[in-house]
């Protein structure tokens, strides 16, 4: 692509993610689309909105040639662009994960774990930040730490790997969140062993130490899903239920309205009064 052409990013729907500038659309042209647009680039999260993508895909040929992207295509990422397929803040220092969890794409779309250059962001999405280099980690938390916005970790940060240094490196950029996960049970002993390091350094609190829990898995129970959301919640967590989705993208109401209960913190405290988690 040319660095002087005119992208206009198409996404099929609106997260928290999605860009608001002039060249980032939801959906199809509407009446008033810029004339100078060169190329439009569906940008597709999610394998269910694969059908949609294609349709807008179609919709806009009639502006200017189309491609289609994504994590949900299956495409391996290329080097991070800022605001560009995501909003200004956030930032990808990395793609990959040494990992195979048998929910997640990114090692079948993303391989080997690949550092890239690190540009300025405040919410750091990477896929396995802690399995990069220790020279790579010290560049991006020096990148954070010239953040004038507070800093988050919502790429989910791998509770076995984590460290004493790099407990003290969180320390130094002063995090509103930092987001591990719970999915499934061997997720356990290293969120414990997680929890024990942070007590030991001193640092934490339920509202910055965050917890992604995968519930509605094929298998899974209320009450099992609800005994991983609570365990997550005793160690000193504040979990955020995300709800399994396979590549159709079909949910339940009932574990929609259950993943809703436990999804935002403060529903989750008032529910909860009894935990013995304390929220300093
Ligand atoms: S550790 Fe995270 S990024 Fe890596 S494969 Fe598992 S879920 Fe995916």
């Amino acid at each position: 692509m040319g660095a002087d052409m005119t992208v206009a990013r198409v996404f099929p729907r609106r997260t928290k993610a999605t860009p608001t500038d002039d060249y980032a659309f939801i959906g199809d042209p509407g009446l008033f689309v810029p004339d100078n647009i060169d190329e439009v680039h569906v940008s597709v999260a999610f394998t269910w909105d694969l059908p949609e993508a294609e349709r807008l895909a179609a919709s806009w040929s009639r502006i200017a040639p189309v491609k289609i992207g994504g994590p949900a295509t299956g495409m391996r990422g290329e080097e991070f662009i800022p605001g560009r397929y995501l909003r200004p803040g956030y930032v990808i220092t990395s793609r990959g994960c040494p990992n195979h969890c048998w929910f997640c794409s990114v090692y079948t779309r993303e391989g080997e774990l690949r550092e890239l250059p690190i540009n300025d962001g405040w919410n750091l999405t990477d896929d396995n930040i802690l399995a990069c280099s220790e020279s790579h980690i010290l560049a991006v938390f020096a990148m954070l730490s010239r953040q004038k916005e507070r800093v988050q970790f919502t790429g989910g940060i791998e509770a076995k790997l984590l460290k004493p240094w790099h407990i003290e490196l969180f320390k130094t950029v002063r995090p509103k969140q930092i987001f591990f996960a719970y999915d499934t049970p061997d997720d356990l002993s290293p969120l414990e062993e997680a929890a024990r390091l942070f007590r030991e350094a001193e640092y934490g609190s339920r509202s910055i130490l965050r917890c992604y829990v995968l519930i509605g898995y094929p298998g899974d129970m209320f009450s099992v899903a609800e005994h991983r959301l609570k365990t997550a919640m005793r160690l000193g967590f504040g979990p955020m239920a995300m709800l399994y989705r396979d590549v159709s993208g079909v949910t339940t109401p009932e574990w929609r309205r259950f993943q809703s209960l436990w999804a935002r913190p403060r529903k989750i405290y008032a529910k909860n009064t009894e935990t013995e988690v304390s929220d300093s």
